[in-house]
């Protein structure tokens, strides 16, 4: 069995945590008191991944949950040296406990907010604590960037930042939830006038569940972190996924009928279905993983993913043959037919980073806002480090987006790489 250990951390990643469970526990047959109710063999087959069996038969999730007192303020430095550095070796106790009683551990999943003080400061220092003691294990995080549309508090760019400085070095995979792109998915597409946290939640619970599909159910594609990996990370440091969803519906409301699979792959190739404020057509495909469930024909599945790689080949780089991976799981999530999700490693990602790293660069300028960090013993440093951090990373999503097969530049590049 290979378990995965879920942690999830601060006021956001307690609710999509929740959220995911919710729904991941559906899908299970499990209900609210650990029973199983389901009527598929496949729900149970690879329970284990995400459930400890307690020894009444009941599933349990692997599950951390973490926190501080309502007083984080929204620092990242507090979650990061102080408060949750003070709380840091209980939860390690926590997760190690857990990890111990796994018969071969894959990795961890931690769901988080990056905008905030205890899920991005503290759930931060976790991941490096983690790293440092489970060095060879898969770091999966579902990640909540922050977006002026939804929250109005001014320093949340700064620990988006300082987040994504360590997020680049410690964390293996991180799928990028974007609070933009999901609310301009509720309001534009959904319709819905004043999106709550509840609305944008169900998105995020949907897309968790079908990035975590091939984990949960038996297949072939993406089976584990590690295969994950190495079919989405061409580079290293670039590991952040746009994830796309297709169909998209609101809380409570029932699709009418069911999407036919060029539907369901027009979609979630679309920039209004990814969960992140960036458009594909603005870069290019490193590569990309899609994922079908329901009943439907594998043989259809395949011709379609080819002729969207056919249709759109500039979007593709063509140093990386057969990038595109897709895959068909026969259990939708429940209460549809039919769905998709698609994971996707595009340059064009870094259109999201150049926001939030705009939105830095104009306080950090000022040192606006800068005494509430330093006052909890930060160094300015970290700041300036963190931001070149971040420009680095644009500027390594621009070089492969410019280089073609036979590009010299490129090369030098990659030397260069390679020395550094
Ligand atoms: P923490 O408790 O200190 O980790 O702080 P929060 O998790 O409240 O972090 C604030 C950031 O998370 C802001 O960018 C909020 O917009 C966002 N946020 C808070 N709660 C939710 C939620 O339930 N869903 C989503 N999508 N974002 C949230």
């Amino acid at each position: 069995m290979r378990e995965i250990v879920h942690v999830q951390g601060g006021q956001c990643g307690n609710q999509i945590g929740a959220k995911f469970w919710e729904v991941v526990c559906a899908e299970h047959g499990i209900d609210s008191t650990g029973r199983y109710q389901g009527d598929s063999e496949l729900q149970l087959e690879r329970i284990n991944v995400y459930y400890n069996e307690a020894s009444c038969g009941r599933f349990v999730p692997r599950a951390v949950l973490m926190d501080l007192e309502p007083g984080a303020g929204n620092n990242w430095a507090k979650g990061h040296y102080t408060e949750g550095a003070e709380l840091i070796d209980s939860v390690l106790d926590v997760v190690r406990k857990e990890s111990e009683n796994c018969d071969c551990l894959q990795g961890f999943q931690v769901c988080h907010s990056l905008g905030g003080g205890t899920g991005s400061g503290m759930g931060t220092l976790l991941i490096s604590k983690i790293r440092e003691e489970y060095p060879d294990r898969t770091m999966l995080t579902f990640s909540v960037f922050p977006s002026p549309k939804v929250s109005d508090t001014v320093v949340e760019p700064y620990n988006a930042t300082l987040s994504v400085h360590q997020l680049v070095e410690n964390a293996d995979e991180c799928m990028v939830l974007d609070n933009e792109a999901l609310y301009d998915i509720c309001f534009r597409t959904l319709k819905l006038t004043t999106p709550s946290f509840g609305d944008l939640n169900h998105l995020i619970s949907a897309t968790m569940s079908g990035v975590t599909c091939c984990l949960r159910f038996p297949g072939q594609l993406n089976s584990d972190l590690r295969k994950l990996a190495v079919n989405l990370i061409p580079f290293p440091r670039l590991h952040f996924f746009m994830v796309g969803f297709s169909p998209l519906t609101s809380r409570g409301s029932q699709q009418y009928r069911a999407l036919t699979v060029p539907e369901l792959t027009q979609q979630m190739w679309d920039a209004k279905n990814m969960m992140c404020a960036a458009d594909p057509r603005h870069g290019r495909y490193l590569t990309a993983s899609a994922v079908f469930r329901g009943k439907m024909s594998t043989k259809e599945v395949d011709e379609q993913i080819i002729n969207v790689q056919n249709k759109n080949s500039s979007y593709f780089v063509e140093w990386i043959p057969n990038n595109v991976k897709s895959t068909v799981c026969d259990i939708p999530p429940s209460g549809l037919k039919m769905a998709s999700t698609f994971i996707g490693n595009s340059t064009s990602i870094q259109e999201m980073f150049r926001r939030v790293s705009e939105q830095f660069t104009a306080m950090f300028r000022r040192k606006a806002f800068l005494h509430w960090y330093t006052g909890e013993g930060m160094d300015e440093m970290e700041f300036t480090e963190a931001e070149s951090n971040m420009n680095d990373l644009v500027s390594e999503y621009q070089q492969y987006q410019d280089a073609t097969a036979e590009d010299e530049e490129f090369e030098e590049y990659e030397e260069y790489e390679e020395e550094a």
